[in-house]
């Protein structure tokens, strides 16, 4: 069976005073859970995260990782600079990267390889945006994103990645997909690493994303092919993280 999965993205927030009190919050409030629980953090709180979080259940990671693995490559962050910090996750491709960084899902492509070849678990999102989904092509679209990851992979390599459903009108809006429609795209994506690789794509956690809180986590996370949570605004409350947690 897939074990749940919960990560914080803490996207561009915090400060050590702040991520301390989170992180101590979040460790405190874990007790009998049975889930696995991550948070990705900027980059520059990435060893505060290795001092604080070790010996805890709590994993870390970073939020985007360069294709390249050092050189001159002003402002980038390498996978072995994340594994340097002993982060086991990294996102790819996160829509806020497509979106104002005009990353291409080859590029995102290029990255999930990057941070396969360091040790670090990927974690791929896909979404679609509104237009995308008020123009029925909700599927084209995340089958594009996901293929262009699939295309670069090894078979084997399927059972090393997270995948993250987040359609980009639900992220940050307070507008969750209702269980059905997650249930539906993620049932989907399974279908597609399937065919590539069977076995693995059984295994995978397939995340969902976008205004997840704790009184609609259950309800989404109940659907069989829901893995777990991507969670934004409410990562950063250690209330509201342990709430969706419990709700797996
Ligand atoms: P949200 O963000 O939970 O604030 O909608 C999710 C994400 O962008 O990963």
């Amino acid at each position: 069976m897939r074990r749940k999965l919960v990560i914080g993205n803490w996207k561009m927030n915090g400060n050590r005073a702040a991520n301390s009190a989170l992180l101590s919050g979040i460790v405190a409030g874990l007790s009998d859970f049975g889930a696995e629980c991550a948070v990705c953090v900027p980059a520059p709180y990435l060893a505060q995260c290795q001092a604080e979080l070790q010996g805890t259940p709590v994993a870390w990671g970073g939020q985007d990782v360069s294709v390249h693995a050092s050189g001159a490559y002003t402002g980038e962050v390498s996978a072995g600079m994340l594994v340097d910090f002993a982060a086991r996750y990294v996102l790819c491709g996160h829509s806020e990267r497509r979106a104002y960084h005009k990353e291409s899902s080859e590029l995102v492509a290029h990255k999930t390889v990057a941070a396969l070849a360091a040790g670090l678990t990927p974690v791929v999102c896909v979404g679609e945006t509104p237009a995308q989904r008020e123009a029925g092509e909700t599927e084209a679209a995340i089958c594009g994103q996901l293929q262009a990851v699939l295309d670069l992979i090894s078979d084997d390599d399927v059972a090393r990645i997270v995948v993250a459903y987040e359609p980009v009108w639900a992220i940050g809006t307070g507008k969750t997909a209702t269980p059905q429609i997650a249930q539906d795209a993620h049932s989907f994506l399974r279908a597609r690493l399937a065919q590539k690789n069977a076995t693995a794509a059984a295994g995978v956690q397939i995340l969902y994303g976008g205004s997840m809180k704790p009184d609609n986590a259950r309800e989404l996370m109940a659907q069989a092919d829901i893995d777990g949570g991507l969670i934004g605004g409410a990562a950063l409350k250690a209330g509201d993280f342990l709430g969706i947690i419990q709700a797996v």
